[in-house]
């Protein structure tokens, strides 16, 4: 349940039918995606032992019946909110605001079990700077941000809302396409490649170029043979000469 519903806080009472409160709480908190889901008892319980013991076991925040609504209230909304902020930061990449290494490759994994339930395609891309070395080296390191930003501005204007876009490393990108085969990628990313190459850069009125690879379910079937299939790819883009886009035909 917890996995379907991906809550913002838990809100239980300490004694139910089946188990404690604290049980639960200690179930949830061995699965590391829940570890900091806030956890607040709600409870009719008052002995102050059995409520320390019960936040020393995976609980946040203890209230004892009968309540204030309003307090409660301010409770759970404060904690929501710390806690949203909290997994911004844990998902996200900080300079761009797209999903980090990790959770990219999750959301990866989690968009292809339902692809491969529903059947239909998924194509994965890696887009990936050129020569951005020499960016840095020419231009400076802040300079060389900025470049990543306005390539993550790029893809987040052109992709779908339920598209996969994750900065997966330095200057590369990994990104997942639902219901779209390799033609339907290539069009979707090559454009993206063009458009980058317009943009013209304050600096000496300079531009970049990128290139990328796709491979696309169900000839790759799991996610780590997806990235493996878009990188190499993008390493024939990359050999053809770069600023341009590859798509697997294996
Ligand atoms: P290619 O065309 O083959 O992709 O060559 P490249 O120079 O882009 O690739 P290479 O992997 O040799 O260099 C990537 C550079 O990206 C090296 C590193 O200094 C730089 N880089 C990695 N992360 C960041 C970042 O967050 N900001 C900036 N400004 N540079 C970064
Ligand atoms: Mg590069």
């Amino acid at each position: 349940m917890l996995k379907q519903l991906n809550p913002d806080l838990i809100l239980m009472d300490m004694y139910m039918p089946n188990c404690t409160g604290v049980e639960v709480a200690r179930i949830i908190r061995q699965h590391d995606e829940f570890l900091s889901t806030p956890i607040v008892y709600l409870s009719g319980e008052t002995n102050v032992a059995l409520q320390v013991d019960a936040m020393r076991l995976g609980g946040d925040h203890f209230l004892t019946k009968p309540f204030n609504p309003v307090f409660l209230n301010a409770i759970v909304k404060s904690k929501i909110e710390r806690y949203r902020a909290l997994r911004r930061t844990m998902y996200h990449d900080s300079l761009t605001g797209l999903l980090n290494h990790s959770s990219g490759k999750h959301m990866l994994d989690m968009l292809l079990s339902g692809v491969a339930h529903e059947g239909g395609f998924l194509s994965v891309v890696m887009m990936n700077i050129d020569h951005f070395k020499q960016v840095n080296d020419t231009y400076g390191h802040p300079v060389g941000d900025q470049v990543i930003r306005s390539l993550s501005w790029l893809l987040k204007q052109h992709l779908r809302k339920h598209d996969i876009l994750c900065r997966y490393g330095g200057e590369e990108f990994l990104i997942g396409l639902p219901h779209t085969d390799a033609e339907q990628a290539f069009a979707v990313m090559d454009r993206i490649r063009q458009d980058f190459a317009q943009i013209r850069h304050p600096y000496r009125d300079t531009h970049f170029l990128a290139s990328g690879g796709i491979a696309t379910y169900p000839l790759h079937q799991t996610g780590d043979a997806l990235i493996k299939a878009a990188d190499e790819a993008l390493y024939q883009a990359k050999h053809d000469g770069r600023n341009r886009i590859h798509a697997d035909e294996n």
